[in-house]
């Protein structure tokens, strides 16, 4: 379905908890957040008709993200159960990884093509600091359990922190020499409570390439990265700026948060409420979701702290 600006909503995001087994900084506060109601939050049978609805509107791609969604007691009968629902023809899911080793194999039998895996640094004590908790061998096994499971494409996220990680570029960059991934790396945004960081934090995507002077552009693949590749690399650098560069224009996602809320845009506090709802009555807010769809995402600065009402954990990324 079309909305007001004639973007074609084809992709939804779906969270399936706000809770997570870590605690990275830019994400979510230490103590987890606001609770939330068991009762508040969706049933995994209202998270599969709001699949079907959306795909019965023209949604093609699902990914299924959290909070972190492998610590998800029903994950594997929810990737299955969206997997298969008639229209949807890409299924990926986004993960910090630490979960994989004994669910990369059951996630792929379930139906899931393509795998997101967020890993912000090698260096171990870094990992654990910026996770306030996480262990690095942890993330990296789980990346090897993906490897090993099969799955279409794996691409590895990295958020880019000025004073953090801006001196691991080129290392993080080299995994693509060593193993058939994609690494990307994000922009970091401002979200609500998330981030103890100064405005120093914040560095344009584009001081990558100022350490990866051998990379060369690439071709678009249809997603919002911007490509280049290493000489003899087996994937892609991938450049994501949402807050230098947004491409809001582009823009064909709906997010589904866990509590219930159809999020049309990640930077707007606009949100439409369809827990409880019937199937008739999801349609419709869905719709009224797609064609209130922002513009655009508005000033978005991390030095003056513009900020949503939620945090990432709550919204899914
Ligand atoms: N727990 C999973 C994970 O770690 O990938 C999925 C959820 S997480 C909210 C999804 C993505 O959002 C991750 O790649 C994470 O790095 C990114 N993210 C979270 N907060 C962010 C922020 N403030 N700016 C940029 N990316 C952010």
């Amino acid at each position: 379905m079309e909305d007001l600006y004639g973007r074609n909503v084809t992709y939804l995001r779906l969270s399936v908890t706000d809770r997570c087994n870590l605690r990275c900084r830019y994400c979510m506060p230490e103590d987890g957040g606001c609770k939330r109601e068991h009762e508040d939050m969706l049933t995994e049978d209202e998270m599969i008709m709001a699949v079907s609805v959306a795909a019965s509107l023209g949604v093609r791609k699902l990914r299924i993200t959290g909070g972190e969604p492998l610590v998800k007691k029903n994950i594997l009968s929810i990737c299955e159960r969206a997997c298969a629902v008639p229209g949807i023809t890409e299924r990926a899911i986004t993960t910090n990884g630490t979960l994989l080793p004994a669910l990369a194999g059951p996630l792929k039998a379930a139906g899931i093509g393509r795998i997101n895996i967020s890993l912000d640094t090698l260096n171990e004590e870094k990992y654990r600091r910026i996770t306030r908790r996480g262990e690095l061998k942890e993330a990296l096994n789980g990346i090897d359990a993906a490897l090993d499971a099969g799955f279409e494409k794996i691409k590895i996220n990295a958020v880019l922190i000025g004073g953090f990680n801006d001196d691991e570029v080129k290392d993080l960059a080299e995994l693509t020499l060593k193993m058939p991934v994609d690494v990307r790396f994000i922009e970091l945004m401002p979200m609500y409570d998330s981030g103890d960081f100064g405005p120093e934090a914040f560095i344009k995507c584009d001081t990558v390439l100022e350490k990866l002077p051998d990379a060369v552009p690439k071709e678009p693949d249809g997603g919002v990265a911007r490509l280049f590749a290493l000489p003899n690399a087996l994937g892609n650098i991938g450049l994501i700026s949402p807050v230098s560069a947004h491409f809001c224009g582009a823009c064909n996602r709906l997010r589904l948060t866990a509590d219930g809320r159809i999020l049309p845009c990640l930077h707007s506090d606009d949100e439409y409420r369809i827990k409880g709802m019937n199937e008739d009555e999801m349609r419709e807010e869905m719709r009224k979701a797609i064609l209130h769809k922002p513009k655009w995402h508005g000033e978005m600065s991390y030095a003056a702290r513009t900020h949503t009402r939620r945090d990432m954990n709550q919204i899914g990324g």
